[in-house]
């Protein structure tokens, strides 16, 4: 087995005035370079204190370890995933076998967008709303994410997530959290929500069934 890599910041596929006006080059550049940056180098960090607890069988501090894992690890899979669900060239409607999944799933995409948004602007402190293929029942469902890791079904995987933390918008909408979320559909990347759903589609965790 080759030795695994550390984490590490992805570059974002645009510039970073290319999703203006939704996304000022400000807010992208502080929330890729400095904030996403942060979790990369939590996660690692994370790693090697675990990689140092085994080496010394010293498990003291493991609790705090394992949350520190857990968080950074989350923020890291989150940032890296919205940066790509967005681009200059998003907005629009899902297509294809997406679109009869969101269908299957929420009755029209209307339906999906307004509990999308409802679940993005009622977060309690930090968190994310995501749209997620879940596994057991084979279908997409929305759901709340508190922080980057908190209230989330196991085995969910998100396709689609939205930033409600503060950093991801105050500096430009202020408290208008309602069209940060609205103003998110116009750069929303449905192709490439489309292509994660078609990647886990074969994982079924009712495994017997
Ligand atoms: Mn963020």
């Amino acid at each position: 087995m080759s030795e695994v890599q550390n984490y590490h910041l992805p570059d974002l596929e645009y510039a970073t005035d290319a999703l203006e006006p939704v996304y000022s080059q400000e807010v992208l550049e502080l929330h890729h370079g400095a904030h996403h940056a942060g979790y990369v180098k939590g996660a690692n960090k994370a790693l090697s204190d675990l990689a140092s607890a085994r080496l010394n069988s010293e498990y003291a501090t493991l609790n705090q370890m394992q949350k520190d894992l857990a968080f950074n690890l989350s923020g890291h899979v989150l940032h890296s995933m919205f940066w790509q669900n967005m681009s200059p060239k998003g907005g629009g409607d899902p297509q294809g076998g997406l679109a009869s999944a969101i269908r299957s799933g929420f009755g029209t995409i209307d339906a999906l967008r307004q509990q999308f948004e409802s679940a993005a602007t009622s977060i309690q402190g930090s968190g994310w709303a995501a749209l997620c293929f879940e596994p057991m029942r084979q279908s997409l469902i929305v759901e709340q994410i508190y922080d980057h890791q908190g209230n989330l079904g196991n085995g969910s995987i998100p396709l689609l997530v939205l930033d409600m933390w503060e950093h991801a918008y105050y500096l430009q909408y202020r408290n208008e959290k309602q069209r940060w979320v609205q103003s998110f559909w116009d750069i929303v990347d449905w192709s490439d929500v489309g292509m994660r759903l078609e990647a886990v589609r074969p994982m079924d965790l009712r495994l017997a069934a």
